[in-house]
């Protein structure tokens, strides 16, 4: 709502020009911006005591929500609602080349081979083995950081001035095994240690 009120005041004004000022207008207007919020919603707002957020969709003006600092939901809506929007915009994007700068993927494998000149650890080299677990069980599980970290530009920069030769995690690799290779193992210590217990108490608050 509230860009149709400022494009029509913009529009407003020169509604007399000639053809060229105006189409000059509606380029700026259409400018591509490099996030799903920026390009497709209005309104947007922190609620619930800084801990969600709210927008409208232009195009269909429903409500999307989400957590701070999660902004999935911004593009789960129009993929999914308007996926003609959505690829059209992709596509805007990856004309402009700014689609390299945006994928964060893209970044690191641009990155590794520049920086580490060739050389990184391999999967199981001691040294990567421990900062990865220290990673994992310090940051991600102690410290309570989401798994995104490991995806974070700024974090990909600082493990590159801890050890120039380090492998960055994906967060995949980080959800789907090392952390379920984590809880098994400490699922199966639980167990080999209560099957080892003669007695249990047990209290239940109920
Ligand atoms: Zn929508």
């Amino acid at each position: 709502m509230s860009s149709d009120a400022t494009e029509s005041s913009l529009q407003s004004p020169v509604v007399e020009c000639d053809t060229a000022s105006s189409s000059d207008e509606s380029s700026v207007t259409k400018s591509v911006e490099k996030t799903a919020r920026d390009q497709f919603y209005t309104g947007i707002k922190i609620t619930d005591q800084q801990k969600s957020w709210e927008a409208t969709c232009q195009i269909c003006k429903s409500k999307v929500r989400g957590t701070v600092g999660v902004t999935s939901n911004y593009n789960r809506h129009i993929k999914d609602c308007h996926p003609n929007y959505y690829e059209s915009w992709q596509e805007q994007l990856q004309a402009i080349g700014l689609r390299n700068q945006k994928k964060i993927t893209e970044t690191m494998d641009v990155r590794k081979p520049k920086s580490s000149s060739g050389s990184i650890y391999s999967a199981t080299h001691p040294r990567q083995v421990e900062l990865q677990k220290s990673i994992v069980e310090d940051l991600i599980i102690e410290l309570g950081l989401p798994l995104s970290l490991v995806e974070r530009e700024g974090f990909n920069n600082f493990m590159l001035h801890v050890d120039s030769k380090f492998s960055t995690i994906s967060r995949r690799t980080l959800s789907r095994s090392i952390l379920p290779n984590l809880y098994t193992k400490m699922l199966d210590g639980l167990k080999r240690f209560c099957s080892k217990a003669t007695f249990i108490s047990m209290t239940l608050d109920l």
